[in-house]
């Protein structure tokens, strides 16, 4: 029989109740106990939702409270000394880690005053999961059994499930080195750390669990050969091992084909692997498999949201059958659900036509479960009916097509994706404007989101305030700022994006072509959660989108304010792509619309404009070859037909998070000034990369997703850090991104403290 299978579901709750629960907890507002509870809650209503839905293989251990990877890290002791001294709790050990920890001593607790770890993207998607991070005394060891627990708690509700677990493999390839010790390859831990899974994995079978999961997503990318030989070997070892579940070995996000070798002929039940992502690799991986294993077929897009083609996955899966038999089938998401938003019944607002393209997690559970029934000869005619109709007439739909952004999309010429003067030119001329002394300060746009500003968007969005009043409301938002960076002396200002939702999302329900969820939130690190909007059809601007908070915050103040804008790469990989146009004709009808806003920016007397980036990296395909290639050339010509359209002295920044960027990629892109990521980059070489970097760049100084406030000192430490390989000249000062899940308490006090360090070096140059 054909069976169903689940990789991961969203853990965040129908109405966010996760997110409710941690920060409440972080604020002293529910006790740790509560917590629990609604963790519990959470699994418990996901557990039941699947089995209602008819689904064989439900996960479990897809629950976290922070992350699934830091979730490991814990369970394997993997905790950096500076964690362990305060006798925190396992759950408080985690949250410092994750989101570092500040705090005063009180009578009953030690102060605590800890950095977090360093928090990554999950492969190319807006997941980040924190990075492990080994050292040379890191003493592995099983600090209590998650995955046991959470079996155990789904097995007394009656419900047997597949535990999941990051592969050892993968789990070390994703970490790094600590400060301390940097020429320890994580690989080379592999063998300390196998029985630990090992360990796991019979506690797991012993509590009643017949299979697992066991996720090795880095067998999509290109593969050192010390990490196929780990994969080889860290499989051959569980092979050895009695009584272990039957394995799953699961992959996504890519191809495994270059990896077929480490994987072919490996002592587990099942493979996973993604069609949904590479259809193409269906002959090599069959021709790969076993004969006595199974192929679980990731069908149902667990990245995107719209609906799946029941015919078209039917005879994909009828196909594997057709080679292995029923027996050896599975359908399955392509990867765990947790990229998509929960439940699309949730959703009010959108236009009917346009909610019939979609499916939400919940409704992808009933996807797999109709592919299932239909490929093993069980009548599901009226569901396959209605499939078909809504495939159909989304691909007639009027909502989709626009002539006149398909015409201006195709006159995209070189000069259009080139600005007037090449930068040795343009930094005089910009000079000469704006007059900045070494080590200018700026920061990256946005500043506290307060309860207030929340309070008067919903307000405004209900209807019980005016247009007028929350207009109001947010000038004089804008006004604090603008007070505030001049009190502190920062140099270019901002107006600090109080307007703004979302950096993407704010843009997206201004341009023609989008649509909006009123509650489609995924989660995108910790308790941050996204809610992408969805590029339903053609792209265009109706009408300026961010010129009038800009002109406003000008109009305030002598000293230069930055225009804000989201740039098109960003745009595009922070929403649910369109899967009928290829992703760079996406981008080029946004960097059209973006080219507009920044003409308009300029043409209302703006003199700094900044478009951020800070999804540029994680757009970048997996592996590298020709794909890879034409992305480095159309994300950076996406760019250039974003801002090329200004002046010499009009100065164009960009910013992006989330470090390993390539200098080069960046030097594409000809913005004048750029700032990155780089609090938690401790290494020497990773500023070297950057000294020959034309432009100017501001190095992030201070993680912004803490709310651990640096002194002047360590800001001082840090720059001069920076300065043995860094030049003086382009040096910019900054946090790390923007300060929109700050508070304000320790926005002021940190930008204070950076602030003044600059004004230090500025007196030793
Ligand atoms: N300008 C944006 C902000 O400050 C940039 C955010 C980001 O890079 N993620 O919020
Ligand atoms: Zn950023």
């Amino acid at each position: 029989m054909v069976q169903s299978a689940v990789l991961g579901f969203p853990r965040i709750g129908p109405n966010r109740e996760l997110k409710k629960a941690t920060e409440g907890y972080w604020n002293g507002k529910i006790t740790v106990d509560e917590l629990f509870k609604v963790g519990k809650d959470l699994r418990t209503q996901n557990w039941k939702l699947q089995k209602e839905a008819g689904v064989d293989i439900i996960p479990s251990n897809d629950f976290s409270f922070y992350d699934q990877v830091l979730d490991l890290s814990l369970l394997f002791n993997v905790i950096p000394d500076r964690y362990t001294k305060y006798d925190l709790s396992p759950i408080d050990t985690l949250f410092a880690m994750g989101r570092g920890l500040q705090r005063k001593a009180t009578a009953t607790e030690k102060a605590v005053d800890v950095t977090a770890l360093e928090m990554v993207k999950w492969f190319d998607s807006n997941y980040h999961y924190v990075r492990p991070t080994f050292s040379k005394t890191t003493q592995f060891k099983l600090n209590g059994q998650k995955p046991v627990d959470e079996f155990l708690e789904a097995k007394g509700l009656g419900i047997q499930t597949r535990p999941v677990l990051l592969g050892p493999v993968s789990y070390l390839f994703l970490g790094k080195a600590d400060k301390d010790s940097l020429d320890l390859e994580p690989l080379s831990l592999l063998d300390q750390l196998l029985p630990l899974y090992a360990e796991i994995l019979s506690k797991l079978a012993a509590a009643g669990a017949t299979e697992v999961q066991i996720d090795e997503p880095i067998l999509v990318l290109d593969l050192p050969a010390n990490a196929q030989a780990a994969i080889k070997k860290a499989y051959a070892y569980f092979g050895k091992q009695s009584n272990l579940p039957k394995i799953t070995l699961a992959t996504y996000f890519g191809t495994v084909v270059p990896n077929l070798d480490a994987i072919k002929g490996l002592p587990v039940a099942a493979l996973h692997v993604d069609f949904v992502r590479a259809p193409e690799q269906f002959d090599d991986v069959v021709a790969a498999i076993g004969d006595k294993q199974t192929l679980s077929v990731g069908i149902v897009d667990g990245r995107n949201i719209w609906k799946n083609d029941f015919k078209k996955s039917s005879a994909f899966v009828n196909k594997a059958i057709e080679k292995l038999g029923a027996d050896r089938v599975i359908v399955a998401t392509s990867s765990s659900l947790l990229h998509t938003p929960v439940d699309l019944t949730n959703e009010t607002k959108l236009d009917a036509e346009i909610k019939g393209f979609f499916s939400f997690a919940t409704q992808k559970l009933d996807e797999v479960v109709v592919i299932t029934k239909n490929v093993s000869g069980q009548d599901v005619t009226s569901a396959l009916e209605a499939n078909a109709k809504s495939v159909e007439s989304r691909g007639k739909s009027k909502l989709i097509h626009d002539s006149s952004v398909k015409a201006r999309v195709s006159s995209i010429d070189e000069k259009m994706s080139t600005r007037a003067a090449p930068f040795e030119q343009r930094l005089p001329e910009q000079k000469k404007v704006f007059n900045l002394p070494l080590f200018p300060t700026t920061t990256i746009g946005s500043f506290p989101q307060t309860k207030d500003i929340r309070i008067n968007r919903n307000k405004f969005n209900k209807g019980t305030i005016s247009a007028e009043e929350y207009e109001k409301f947010i000038n004089s938002e804008i006004e604090t700022v603008i007070r505030f960076q001049e009190e502190i002396g920062l140099d270019v200002l901002v107006h600090g994006e109080p307007e703004r939702n979302d950096m993407v999302q704010y843009f997206g329900e201004q341009i023609n072509g989008y649509a909006f969820t009123v509650n489609g939130w995924v989660q995108s690190y910790g308790s941050r959660y996204v809610r992408p909007p969805i590029i339903v059809g053609d792209l265009s601007r109706p009408k300026a989108m961010s010129v009038k908070e800009s002109v406003y915050a000008q109009s305030i103040t002598s000293k230069p304010v930055k225009g804000m804008l989201t740039g098109p790469i960003t745009c595009l990989r922070w929403s649910f792509p369109r899967d009928d146009v290829d992703q760079k004709t996406q981008a080029m009808q946004l960097a059209l619309a973006l080219r507009d806003e920044v003409n308009d920016l300029e043409a209302a007397g703006i003199k700094v404009i900044q478009v951020d980036e800070p999804a540029l990296r994680e757009g970048l395909p997996l592996r590298e070859g020709a794909e890879r290639s034409a992305y480095y050339t159309w994300a950076a010509e996406a760019f250039r037909v974003a801002t090329s359209g200004v002046a010499n002295k009009t100065q164009i920044h960009s910013h992006f998070c989330y470090s390993d960027l390539d200098p080069n990629h960046i030097k594409a892109l000809d913005a004048d000034v750029v700032s990155i990521e780089f609090s938690k980059k401790d290494d020497a070489n990773y500023i070297a990369e950057f000294k020959n970097y034309p432009n100017h760049i501001g190095l992030g100084l201070f993680d912004i997703h803490s709310p651990r406030v640096p002194s002047k000192d360590e800001f001082i430490t840090k720059i001069s850090t920076i300065l043995k390989s860094y030049p003086a000249e382009k040096f910019w000062v900054n946090p790390d991104c923007g300060l929109k899940t700050r508070g304000w308490e320790e926005t002021r006090l940190s930008l204070t403290h950076m602030v003044e360090a600059a004004k230090y070096f500025r007196e030793q140059y």
